[in-house]
């Protein structure tokens, strides 16, 4: 039967169960700081104890008071372990019981501690006796208490003792400007020790332990401890929402080098599970080994700058890069206080960066290869800007216009240029720069100025002038013959011309077609080897073909009075066009006969390293120094010879020439004026086994 009646001391428990519950309701609704739950659930406890306690001071029989105060330990047993995690959150300390897991495991003391409380009635570990006592007029219940009591509140105390410490060793480590607050939490948590004690060790006579006064009172400094100076701690606010919203992902390593503290980027840019990171050793989270190695290294770094790393990671979207950057954070003494890790992907970085690589490389090569060209033409390229400054320029513009200032320019070129340049389209022309002959293409280039480019044609003119020349000597050597052939014709048709001297004119006018078939026959010869018609070849020896250009001449020398000897070793055989080198030996052997008054020629054919040499030697008339470079050239006659006019074409040794450098062959000259002249050449000797194949 439960009977209530009145009690003074009712009132102040009520009044600590209101109190309490309405921290416990304000604290229960907020969402910062972190510990605000804890707190509140604490307050929740010690509302719950103190309203039954009430309810038992309330209790007019044994049986109510009874009930009332084993629902009482509803309350009690779930002090201890919240008072222990709230220090543990508050001082942030890190420990396996912050996991929700471990935490739990504090409870367990407390549910036996009210196991047995509630079966006390048949157990009575609890309390082996009870009774109803009598208090200033009051009911009041009397108990002794059991070892069950005595180990509960040995475990309660170790758990309330353990909290204290913490606050004792977190105001050591906490700097001044947070110290208020701390000292707040260090009474606070002191306060139900003390009172606790002096009520065990007797010091003050009360009906029952004062600890749910104590708790409630705790729980008033308590609150203005973590909700007025936690939320004047503006900087911790700011530094959190930093962090969570840096683009960057960033853990905080303590000394002992675990994570104390990761963004939401860090997990993601690590693509780790979210209890991965928070509490483990930085080496020991789940990363990829370049990452986990890049730690390493940024680990082992003292003071120095901070560690930076670019690591490449493979992941299921692709390959990406990671740079990791390790800062370490000094503590007293210059000694790490721990790290700050920062992760940051830099994979479009580094691709754009590559992308920029290549295309600079691309772009380079393209500039060197253009350079190259430019560098390496054999025409000058000039780019001239608009105030008549050089803005490049080649090295063969350098060469052919022997400066590189404007103002050193021919003063024809510049005034084209000028022209051009006012015109404003492209335009081309002929100047003659130091000797050579140009021809100058020069564009306009708006916004710049203009290009000119100088091709080299003075070989082109010299090659027009000898065309000229050649047209207009073979028509002269063609022409005089023929008006002689036609002034001889009409004197010899002319009545009264004498027997005599019209035998005359027809000899003349037989040696004048003479003439012109030798220069037509000459021309014809050369322009066929000039044409690089392939002779067919054969095994010849030119002993015996030298043999058979005597045999030709031999009347024409003798009737000038010269004598030919020869000296005809029997030589190997060379391949060759019989007819054309037979014309070779000719030509010499001729010009020999026809440049010697009086006198010797000796024909020579001998064999010196694997040549043959044919070699024709007079002791004629013999040719000035200064004619000899020119002496193999077409249509060209030493001076003396056509004033004493010798009859020849000039095409003779051109001819020679032509015909011994076709097979293979030099052709050489030893003159001195006045006392004789020795042409030869040589022609490489063939193999016989060669020759018969
Ligand atoms: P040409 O028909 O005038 O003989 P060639 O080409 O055979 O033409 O000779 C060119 C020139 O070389 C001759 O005009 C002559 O002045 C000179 N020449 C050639 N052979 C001799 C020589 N054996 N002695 C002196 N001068 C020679």
């Amino acid at each position: 039967m439960l009977a209530f009646q009145y009690s003074v001391y009712v009132i102040p428990l009520l009044i600590a169960a209101v109190l309490s519950l309405v921290l416990a309701s304000y604290a229960l609704r907020r969402a910062e700081p972190e510990e605000a739950h804890t707190f509140g659930l604490l307050m929740a406890g010690i509302a719950i104890w103190t309203f039954f306690l009430a309810l038992n001071v309330s209790g007019a029989n044994l049986e109510t008071q009874l009930l009332f105060n084993r629902l009482k330990y509803l309350g009690v047993v779930l002090v201890p372990p919240l008072w222990l995690l709230l220090a543990l959150q508050y001082t942030k300390q890190d420990s396996i019981f912050s996991q929700p897991r471990y935490a739990t495991l504090l409870f367990i003391p407390g549910l036996i501690s009210l196991l047995i409380v509630l079966t006390d009635g048949w157990t009575h570990w609890w309390w082996p006796e009870v009774w109803l006592d009598d208090l200033n007029g009051y009911p009041f219940l009397g108990r002794s208490h059991g070892l069950a009591y005595f180990l509960s509140t040995l475990v309660d105390y170790g758990m309330l003792f353990a909290g204290f410490l913490l606050y004792v060793k977190f105001y050591r480590q906490t700097r001044a400007l947070y110290r208020t607050q701390v000292i707040l939490m260090l009474i606070a948590g002191g306060f139900p020790l003390v009172a606790s004690i002096a009520y065990h060790l007797r010091l003050v006579s009360l009906p029952w332990g004062p600890d749910a006064f104590a708790f409630s009172i705790s729980g008033i400094l308590m609150s203005v401890a973590i909700f007025h100076y936690r939320f004047l701690d503006i900087v911790p606010v700011a530094r959190r929402t930093v962090v969570e919203q840096i683009p960057e992902g960033m853990l905080i390593i303590d000394k002992e080098g675990r994570v104390v503290d990761a963004n939401p980027t860090a997990y993601t840019l690590l693509d780790a599970p979210s209890d991965a990171l928070i509490g483990r050793p930085l080496l020991e989270i789940p990363a990829p080994l370049g990452v986990r190695a890049a730690f390493a290294t940024g680990m082992n770094m003292g003071l120095q700058a901070p560690f930076t790393q670019d690591v490449h990671v493979t992941r299921a979207q692709g390959a990406r890069v990671l740079a990791v950057k390790v800062t370490t954070l000094s503590g007293p003494h210059d000694r790490p206080a721990g790290r700050i890790v920062l992760l940051q992907d830099i994979t479009e970085r580094v691709r754009v960066q590559q992308e920029l690589e290549t295309l600079y490389e691309e772009t380079e090569r393209a500039r060197e290869r253009m350079a190259l060209i430019i560098s390496t033409t054999t025409d000058a390229i000039v780019l001239v800007g608009e105030e008549g400054s050089i803005l490049a320029m080649n090295p063969a513009a350098r060469k052919a216009l022997g400066t590189t200032y404007y103002a050193g320019f021919p003063a024809a070129l510049r005034s084209w240029l000028k022209q051009v340049q006012e015109e404003t389209h492209r335009a081309t022309t002929e100047i003659e720069i130091n000797q050579q002959m140009y021809y100058i293409t020069a564009a306009p280039v708006t916004g710049t100025g203009l290009v000119f480019t100088m091709h080299d044609i003075t070989h082109f003119k010299e090659l027009a002038r000898l065309k000229d020349e050649f047209v207009s000597t073979v028509s002269h050597d063609l022409r005089s013959p023929l008006t002689s052939i036609l002034g001889y014709a009409m004197m010899a048709q002319r009545a009264g011309t004498s027997e005599e001297r019209r035998l005359l004119a027809l000899e003349r006018i037989e040696a004048s077609a003479h003439r012109m078939t030798q220069l037509i026959e000459d021309l014809l010869a050369l322009a066929t080897l000039e044409a690089g018609v392939q002779p067919t070849m054969e095994s010849v020896t030119l002993d015996q073909l030298a043999q058979e250009a005597i045999e030709d001449l031999e009347g024409a020398a003798l009737r000038k009075g010269v004598i030919i000897r020869t000296q005809l070793a029997p030589v190997p055989p060379v391949l060759a066009n019989p007819k054309m080198m037979r014309q070779a030996w000719h030509n010499l052997l001729s010009n020999a006969i026809k440049y010697t008054p009086a006198g010797t020629i000796v024909v020579t054919t001998t064999t010196r390293n694997q040549h043959v040499e044919g070699v024709v030697r007079d002791t004629g008339m013999g040719i000035p120094a200064a004619d000899i470079p020119y002496i193999f050239d077409k249509f060209y006659r030493v001076e003396a010879v056509v004033s004493a006019d010798i009859v020849g074409t000039g095409l003779g040794l051109a001819l020679v020439k032509s015909i011994v450098e076709q097979h293979g062959g030099q052709v050489w000259v030893e003159s001195v004026l006045g006392e004789g002249s020795t042409f030869g050449f040589r022609l490489p000797a063939v193999a016989e086994n060669l020759l018969s194949s």
